[in-house]
């Protein structure tokens, strides 16, 4: 119960959508649903019945994958439905708060906002690689702080944030706030997932995507665990049906075989190209820093970062421009060996004309 307080009081109360009841081999009258196939695709459940409202088969795979009790694991449309459903459970808008870092993930900042909750920002020090000051977040937060946001490794700085601090923040928060770790580029670092932890505190919620190692951007997939409680009331707000058939087969049907095996070889590839990009373009002229990144990209700070995104673009290469605080920095993806070949040359015929 104690978890439960933080939480908006009507949305404890709020029971989950009752849908109309799903057995296999009856005759579905109960749903108005259309009794033909409309699909000329094969799918294990026809298009013309609903989706079962929470994918079974799916949250158990995505739980033994993730390593979670099943019951801990809802499954979302991507972890950004994650994201909002957490502002919406938890933040009442006009009276309470989220604690994020900056820079970071600018989905944290825009959910809030749509909620009406007030974003309090804490600023990593680049001179010390932005490095996450667990006593600079606690000042942050005040009675009204609902959610912490972890970003680890983080977007868009590739950096990781250390095990005893995310443990030390979800002790000092314990019972006062959620802490929100965001795991979605995990796969290409060497840490293990605060899922481990969910056991032992009733304040962690942890995120996950199937947008980046899994390479499943497009079919908008990921996870969120936590505890029971949580789990619940986000269970209760998710819209019902949110996962399409499509999408849960397909994604289903990748989790095991021969398509693992090809995105955890897609990861280890990523990883090694990441190491050699960065290794690559260390002495150009304009590179000045590149900070480690445990991630599938990496940030750089150049001598003329608008320049370079744009005289990249003009040979058909897109980078990241954030502007603002990052303003003379690059976030670079790591792409194919091609793709990061044709990078490579383009950044020397650049550096080679003296941007
Ligand atoms: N978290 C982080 C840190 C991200 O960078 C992203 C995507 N850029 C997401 C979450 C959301 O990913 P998705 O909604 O595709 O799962």
């Amino acid at each position: 119960m104690s978890i439960a307080r933080l939480a908006r009081p009507e949305i404890r109360k709020l029971e989950p959508y009752e849908a109309a009841v799903q057995v296999d081999d009856t005759v579905r009258l109960n749903a108005n649903e259309a009794p033909w196939n409309s699909s000329g695709e094969h799918f294990r459940r026809p298009l013309n019945r609903y989706p079962e409202i929470r994918p079974a088969r799916l949250q158990k795979a995505l739980a033994k994958r993730f390593g979670c009790n099943t019951e801990r694991l809802l499954v979302t449309r991507g972890s950004s439905e994650a994201i909002d459903l957490l502002m919406r459970v938890f933040c009442r808008a006009g009276v309470d708060n989220i604690v994020t870092t900056s820079p970071s993930f600018s989905m944290y900042q825009h959910y809030a906002e749509i909620q009406g909750a007030e974003v309090r920002d804490v600023v990593l020090a680049r001179d010390r690689d932005f490095d996450v000051d667990i006593d600079a977040i606690e000042a942050a937060c005040d009675p009204k702080t609902r959610l912490v946001f972890v970003c680890t490794p983080n977007n868009p700085t590739g950096t990781t944030v250390a095990r005893n601090k995310i443990v030390e923040l979800l002790r000092r928060r314990k019972d006062k706030s959620i802490v929100v770790v965001d795991e979605a580029y995990i796969e290409f670092s060497d840490a293990v997932s605060c899922a481990e932890l969910l056991d032992e505190y009733d304040n962690l919620v942890v995120l996950r995507t199937l947008s980046k190692a899994l390479a499943f951007a497009g079919v908008r997939c990921g996870a969120v665990m936590a505890n029971t409680t949580i789990t619940r009331m986000l269970n209760a707000i998710q819209a019902p049906y949110a996962l399409a058939t499509p999408v849960v087969e397909c994604v289903e049907n990748a989790l095991h075989g021969e398509q693992l095996t090809q995105a955890e070889q897609g990861v280890a590839l990523i990883v090694e190209e990441r190491e050699r990009v960065t290794a690559a373009i260390r002495d150009i002229e304009f590179v000045q820093k590149i900070w480690p990144s445990s991630a599938n990209f990496f940030l750089m700070q150049v001598t003329n970062a608008k320049q370079l995104v744009a005289a990249c673009e003009e040979r058909k290469i897109l980078l990241r421009f954030f502007g603002g605080s990052l303003a003379d920095c690059v976030r670079v993806t790591i792409g194919s060996r091609r793709d990061n070949d044709r990078l490579l040359g383009a950044f020397h015929e650049i550096a080679g004309a003296r941007l």
